[in-house]
């Protein structure tokens, strides 16, 4: 990772990259699990509420069985800390969410593969190594201890949603586009996670009303980081987002007084475009 410290006021100006390190639907990166597709069981799902200290609660058979997702879940995690992810908080948290249960069952035999996958309105649920990147960079310095309150722009399907509900003690999420709202909603309301908070609404707006967050995770490229959310960080706070247009970069916004914010721009990177007002 390159790291260019920089000191600026507001705004930010947007700085872009060269080349992607998430692309969409990137040809041959799929793995199928058809052969784990037998069982009737609901201990996938069970899993997954086990995570958040509930009781196993009977839901929809998905065709996986409960050592078919621990064995994906523990593939997947190693894989990350293979491909350099180092925090332990982060990967325990990833291995705790089964990602099958955010998209659709066409697509849940790519769902441990290390790419993004389409989630409906022209939208894409994260490769699991760019939200274990995300998430390590807001950590950073954190060590075991949970960060206090996150705000997450752009919820999808509600993937990274339900994972910082695990490093987080209280996690709001935006979304702008309804139907995607509603199906983040539908995917989460099975896990019971008390401590996340979903809104409808321009992200790019914040949430004025509980702010100030100490970390702010952006989902979707804008041209710049929208002000808004550097205001709404607490001082110590930080903020990862992706910044730009066809290049991008991923950018970590660290406000180091009330009126001094410091950016390191990391990797470059390509998240589908951060929009204004609601659909
Ligand atoms: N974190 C998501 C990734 C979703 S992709 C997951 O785990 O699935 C980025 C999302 O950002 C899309 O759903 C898109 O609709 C949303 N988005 C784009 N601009 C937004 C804005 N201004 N406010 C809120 N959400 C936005």
């Amino acid at each position: 990772m390159n790291k260019k410290a920089k000191s600026f006021p507001l705004p930010l100006s947007s700085v872009v990259g060269r080349t992607s390190f998430e692309k969409l639907n990137p040809q041959g990166a799929g793995k199928s699990f058809a052969g784990s597709q037998t069982a009737i069981q609901n201990k996938a799902e069970n899993l997954a509420l086990n995570a958040f200290g509930r009781k196993p609660l009977s839901l929809p058979e998905t065709g996986w069985n409960g050592s078919a997702v621990s064995r994906s879940l523990r593939s997947m995690t190693e894989r990350l800390a293979r491909g350099g992810v180092k925090d332990a908080v982060v990967l325990q948290a990833m291995g705790q969410i089964p990602r099958h249960l955010f998209v659709e069952s066409g697509l849940s035999g790519q769902a441990y593969a290390d790419i993004a996958l389409p989630i409906g309105s022209h939208q894409t649920i994260s490769k699991p190594s760019t939200v274990a990147k995300m998430l390590e960079a807001l950590r950073i310095g954190k060590r075991e201890s949970m960060m206090q309150k996150v705000l997450e722009i752009g919820t999808g399907c509600g993937y990274q949603a339900a994972i910082l509900a695990k490093i987080a003690n209280e996690v709001y999420s935006i979304e702008r586009v309804k139907t995607l709202h509603e199906l983040a909603r539908r995917n989460l309301r099975p896990m019971r996670i008390a401590n996340l908070r979903l809104h409808y609404g321009d992200g790019m707006l914040g949430l004025p009303q509980v702010a100030p967050f100490d970390g702010i995770v952006v989902a979707a490229a804008g041209l710049k980081v929208p002000e808004a959310l550097l205001k709404q960080l607490a001082v110590g706070g930080r903020l990862i987002a992706p910044v730009g247009g066809e290049r991008q970069t991923l950018q970590l916004v660290t406000r180091t007084a009330e009126t001094r914010w410091e950016k390191i721009v990391l990797d470059d990177c390509h998240f589908v475009p951060l929009q204004k007002g609601i659909v």
